[in-house]
């Protein structure tokens, strides 16, 4: 067996594996990374089919790219096929408004629906004389490791979470000869879940309690359900606006991939809706908004943020990871950020949490050694040395995109 990354093995973003044994190839992701303009993996070969480990966009982005130029299977869960989806409808529609070319259209988005192939964790599927078994990941809900059977058993771990949150239950390790295990965490620890919650949950009190506002930019997909899961062990009023909207009606039409789908339902009947111009003045009265854009880079959060940002008892309060050159980043830098194409000082608190659907350093060590593989190939970060550094007695690999490396 070879592998080739395309993307996404040095950095976090835009990843793409192929795997080849004998005459079948296989493709694990392929996604671009959400810049502005987003930049892209090489060009993938022709391959027999793919396998999808989730729905972010870094992982996805690229697949009617793909289904457009070869005939292939693409092999997901159904809530990934449905995020992903929504997703792909939605990088249209940023490409069309920040007047950059989409890598694909909206035929062959449709093309690439109709190649979905979904499958259940726990399935398996053949491909060539590979045999392909899902497993859950924890990340999001529908988050997939793929185990692939040959010659030697092959974990793909994709984005990974071992922490069983309320939105999902953590990753199992799987035992295997080769581990390629995602590293964006490499060199890095969580702060205790529990702990991130209750901070979090104390500053949005401190916030309301002195009659301010508490906006929470959050990421659509899976951070909207964990920061809603979260408030509902408060009793303030939530209000709700952006893609996350959808992205919980998704979710709990497939209730088997949430941990709990009953205690989803209920936070969201906690949560007022945001669905047009009266409420979302009604919003701007409330005590906590939770909106896209999660890294304040569009969406209605620009908006809200317009509102509070000369009121002193208003805060914003981020819940993911803030990326290079984006809003939130320049917010955390300098404490400005770029509003409708004008630079501006935002001079409210604003203060970040550590929600990660990523495992931290001693998780992704700990899931390592219980899979207690011969080789690990690391990929999907950009300190990966540091996490090599902590598997010392094992073969570690740390491939450069472009490149052939034997298996
Ligand atoms: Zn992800």
């Amino acid at each position: 067996m070879d592998f080739q990354f395309l993307g996404g093995a040095s950095e976090v973003g835009r990843l793409g594996m192929v795997l080849k044994s004998g005459p079948t190839s296989i493709l694990f992701d392929y996604g671009l990374l959400p810049k502005d303009p987003p930049q892209y993996p090489m060009p993938a070969p022709p391959v027999d089919g793919m396998f999808v480990s989730h729905a972010h966009l870094d992982h996805t982005g690229m697949i009617p790219w793909i289904t457009r130029r070869q005939d292939l299977d693409v092999v997901l869960t159904p809530p990934t096929a449905d995020v992903a989806d929504l997703l792909l409808q939605d990088s249209l529609k940023i490409a069309d408004a920040e007047g950059f070319d989409a890598p694909f259209n909206d035929h062959d988005l449709r093309t690439a629906r109709r190649r979905f192939r979904t499958i259940d964790f726990g399935d398996n599927v053949d491909m060539g004389e590979l045999e392909v078994t899902a497993h859950p990941a924890g990340h999001i809900p529908g988050a997939t490791m793929y185990e692939v059977n040959g010659n030697e058993t092959m974990l793909f771990t994709g984005d990974l979470h071992t922490l069983t949150t309320d939105l999902v239950w953590g990753a199992k390790p799987v035992k295997c000869d080769t581990l390629f295990v995602e590293s964006t965490y490499a060199g890095r620890q969580h702060p205790e879940r529990l702990k991130s919650e209750y901070a979090f949950l104390k500053k949005v009190e401190q916030v309301v309690n002195r009659g301010g506002i508490a906006l929470v930019p959050s990421f659509a997909v899976g951070r909207t359900q964990d920061i809603i899961l979260t408030l509902a062990k408060a009793r303030h009023e939530v209000w709700l606006d952006g893609m996350g909207k959808k992205v919980n009606s998704i979710y709990v039409e497939h209730p088997e991939y949430i941990r709990s789908a009953k205690a989803l339902r209920q936070a969201m009947h906690r949560v007022k809706v945001v669905d047009g111009p009266r409420t979302r003045q009604l919003a701007s009265r409330g005590e906590v908004i939770v909106c896209t854009s999660g890294m304040l880079d569009g969406g209605p959060v620009l908006h809200y943020l317009d509102l509070i940002r000369e009121d002193p008892k208003s805060a914003v309060l981020l819940t993911g990871y803030q990326v290079e050159g984006t809003n939130g980043r320049q917010l955390v830098d300098t404490g400005h950020i770029e509003m409708y194409g004008v630079d501006v000082e935002v001079k409210i608190e604003w203060q970040k949490f550590d929600f990660s659907a990523h495992a931290g350093h001693d998780e992704l060590v700990r899931f390592i050694e219980a899979c207690d593989p011969r080789r690990v190939i690391l990929m999907h970060g950009d300190q990966r040395e540091l996490l090599a550094e902590a598997l010392e007695g094992r073969e570690v690999v740390l491939p450069q995109e472009g490149h052939w490396y034997p298996l």
